[in-house]
């Protein structure tokens, strides 16, 4: 089983532990978000959707078939998984704990999703938690300018914009927890091995499936580079939208929101203003309507004994 080595005293410091101040109800704030800057980053993140439903319709039966939408749709919910219930709820805010092989699985399929090596990741995100919303947080969607541009900015930095900033210089400090095991060390070192491997597996497959170069070629773009886009729109979406639209039923010291939308297309990161609450829980979605599925899949992995130590804010949640 994996030991919590972060002190708890570091953990308060990377707000990783419930304030006094996040866990007061409050009214919703909406109105102090501009429907401009709302506008901005729907437009961002909806359009590219829809154009990708677009396609799908338009080429059925001609590039795209049940083979390839049930590439796009197996590798979508792996990856994502890798990426919720393993690099956030996992590994950046120790939820729960697990063995080695569950630890390396997950770290495999978060590379997969090609958001960068695992101790990358952490580090940026427990950033994110440490400065949300502020100067210092690496993916804020406010604090650039404003009027019309100053939103535009923000809704674009926030989503895809920040990837271009150069790394702070002290992110290290955030994951001497983790650069400690040399399991987790090596494995998020192998990053494009493992972002390889899963461009290959849906070629592989396609290929087997249908019995062809052409049946490669399609699982190659439906279950590797669509699948990753979709992927990275919907990640990208809990930093710009779920701190933009939607519901503060939570008093924290940001602007994090539960987005029914990203809530399900997230597999249960949108409800971003819960877990900003309540960061150290394995379980964001805390209604029994606001689904989080990255939550039943560590209630299976507990089922079976491959899970322990499963945090929430309170026992009464745990069903
Ligand atoms: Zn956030
Ligand atoms: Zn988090």
């Amino acid at each position: 089983m994996m030991k919590s080595i972060m002190p708890k005293d570091t953990m308060t410091k990377l707000n990783l532990m419930p304030t006094q101040k996040s866990v007061q109800t409050s009214k919703d704030s909406l109105s102090s978000i501009s429907i401009g800057r709302k506008i901005v980053t729907l437009s961002i993140v909806v359009i590219p959707f829809a154009g990708i439903v677009a396609a799908i319709i338009l080429l059925w039966g001609r590039g795209f078939g049940a083979v390839e939408l049930g590439l796009l749709v197996s590798m979508y919910i792996l990856t994502v998984l890798g990426i919720t219930v393993g690099f956030h709820r996992l590994f950046t805010h120790r939820s729960f704990e697990t063995n080695r092989i569950i630890q390396s699985i997950l770290v495999i399929l978060g590379s997969m999703a090609l958001q960068g090596p695992l101790l990358k990741w952490v580090a940026l995100h427990r950033r994110h938690h440490q400065h949300s919303d502020e100067h210092d947080d690496p993916h804020s969607p406010y604090n650039k300018g404003s009027g019309i541009l100053g939103i535009i900015r923000g809704a674009w930095h926030a989503h895809i914009g920040w990837f271009f900033d150069p790394d702070p210089k002290d992110l290290n400090r955030y994951v001497k927890d983790l650069s400690k095991s040399n399991l987790l060390s090596k494995l998020s070192a192998l990053f494009p091995l493992w972002v390889a491997i899963g461009l290959l597996i849906p070629a592989l497959l396609g290929g087997l499936l249908t019995g062809g170069w052409m049946g490669a070629l399609l699982g190659l773009l439906w279950g590797g580079l669509v699948r990753i886009f979709l992927v990275h729109h919907v990640t990208w979406s809990i930093n710009s939208v779920c701190h933009l639209w939607g519901r503060s039923p939570f008093k924290t010291s940001d602007h994090s929101r539960n987005n029914f939308l990203f809530g399900i297309l997230g597999l249960g990161e949108g409800w971003h203003n819960n877990h900003h609450a309540f960061p150290f829980s394995a379980r964001h979605g805390l209604k029994w309507w606001q689904f989080d599925a990255s939550y039943y899949v560590i209630r299976i992995l507990a089922l079976f004994g491959l899970a322990s130590k499963i945090r929430l804010p309170v026992p009464s949640l745990a069903r």
